[in-house]
């Protein structure tokens, strides 16, 4: 059976991998760093020998099929927990929840919908139309591509509160890109697929182990015919004029019969030159994630949207006493000092949950990850390359190639997944 080379050990890798290797092909797989995982992992807490934590929370919908399919591979898809509500609390603690209720798709939410109490009459109108408008709106995909979410809310005439209370946190979160910024298509993909698609593709999965142990070594003992090599970065492609001829690892070259590289935009561009990947079109987006842990439960909620503040998820961790922040496109805090994000965060959680005035702040961690994912601007879309490349023993995996999806774990795994299916049948010819 033919053997294949993955450069890099992210999502996108390893799905290429899993999918491979159960197509019955040999894979090597070499990854840098001496993890898996590549920007979802997870790492044991520095001051701490027993703590291990997520470089961030990274969560799912139900609607990331690829993503699901490969946890199962696995057999790590029951370490994903679902949940059918979600929780928006207001500055002075006012809860309501948006949960799917009996009916059927897309008015799934329609019962809570209508009783949330951050939004107006007036506001839940103006929303409900909206989201009509978008199931109804013929617009192609290309044409959404070349607009921003806020040029397209601003022409339904979404009011500015509506906009910063549901549309902000619903699409910043899941696209990771500001309203202003973000392509309308990527905005409607997550209304339409996700929350309108059903009770089962809005529910909101959320990894109940740390996201290392999904793909830890036991998940690999099924695959005896993938290798994996870590700490181990290729630093070379070597290039004929139609095809790739091995890698170089230090100082020596590997060699196979197909290729696959599952790396970050930018060593991809770097290393396979010929393809002129346009690296810098793609942008940065940062995320930040505050670990907070107190020294008694904060609260009882599982997870919360926090409205019209800095913040925008909380994730209780454990039993309420840790608490994960995340703050999507966080460019205001980029340039904050470690003290300040903490401060704010305390400051801005305590008017959300009053038990955070009283606790006594036990350990914090801020993770600023300042180039989370590309910025999925309109016209972007145009310029991310397919699987297939000009050599016809090489294909490009990773979140920022076409897949459709803006940079998410599910995108990481639908490219990985082509770039094997296009192996599979180039071996089959
Ligand atoms: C803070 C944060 C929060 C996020 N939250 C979510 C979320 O909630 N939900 C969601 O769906 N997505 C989320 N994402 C996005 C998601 O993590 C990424 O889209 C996805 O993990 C990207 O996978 P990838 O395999 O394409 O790239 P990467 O994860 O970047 O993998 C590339 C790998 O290549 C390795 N590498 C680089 N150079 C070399 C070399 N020369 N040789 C060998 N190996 C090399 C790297 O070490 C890395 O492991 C988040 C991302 C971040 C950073």
């Amino acid at each position: 059976m033919s053997d294949v080379i993955i450069a890099g050990g992210g999502l996108a890798g390893l799905a290429a991998a899993v999918r491979l290797a159960d197509a019955g092909f040999q894979v090597h797989l070499f990854e840098e760093r001496g993890f898996l995982g590549g920007r979802a992992t997870s790492y044991p807490y520095p001051h701490s020998e027993t703590e291990v934590i997520d470089n961030c929370q990274h969560i799912l919908l139900g609607c990331c099929e690829q993503l699901l399919d490969f946890y199962e591979r696995l057999g790590v898809a029951g370490k994903v927990r679902f949940h059918d509500r979600y929780y928006f609390l207001e500055p002075g603690g006012r809860l309501s929840t948006l949960k799917s209720g009996l009916l059927p798709a897309p008015l799934h939410f329609a019962g809570s919908f209508a009783s949330l109490k951050f939004l107006t009459a007036g506001e839940k109108f103006a929303l409900a139309c909206a989201l009509a408008r978008m199931r109804r709106d013929r617009r192609t995909r290309d044409e959404l591509d070349q607009i921003t979410m806020r040029e397209w809310l601003d022409s339904q005439r979404q009011p500015g509160r509506l906009i910063e209370r549901f549309w902000k946190p619903v699409l910043v979160s899941a696209v990771n890109e500001d309203l202003d910024r973000m392509a309308a298509s990527h905005g409607f993909q997550v209304l339409k697929t996700g929350m309108l698609g059903g009770p089962r593709d809005s529910a909101m999965g959320v990894p109940s182990v740390p996201l290392g142990e999904l793909y830890g070594a036991g998940a690999w003992r099924r695959y005896s015919n993938v290798t994996i090599h870590l700490q181990t970065s290729v630093s070379e492609v070597l290039l004929d004029e139609n095809e790739v001829r091995g890698v170089r690892i230090g100082d020596r070259v590997e060699r196979a019969d197909y290729y696959v590289s599952a790396l970050p935009v930018d060593r991809a561009s770097a290393l396979l030159a010929p393809l002129r990947i346009p690296a810098a079109e793609f942008g940065q987006s940062p995320i930040t994630g505050i670990h907070l842990w107190f020294d008694r439960p904060v609260t009882d909620l599982p997870h919360a949207v926090l409205l019209d503040g800095t913040l925008h998820w909380m994730f209780n961790k454990r039993e309420g006493r840790y608490l994960l922040v995340v703050v999507s496109a966080s460019r205001g805090l980029v340039d904050k000092s470690r003290a300040e994000v903490i401060e704010t965060a305390l400051r801005e959680l305590g008017a959300y949950l009053p038990a955070v005035r009283e606790a006594r702040l036990e350990k914090a961690h801020v993770v600023k990850e300042t180039k989370a994912t590309f910025s999925a601007r309109p016209g972007l879309d145009a310029l991310r390359p397919g699987t297939q490349t000009r050599y016809r023993n090489l294909f490009l995996a990773g979140d920022w190639t076409r897949t459709g999806w803006p940079a998410t774990m599910e995108g990481a795994v639908r490219s990985g997944y082509s770039a094997a299916e296009a192996i599979s049948h180039a071996a089959s010819l």
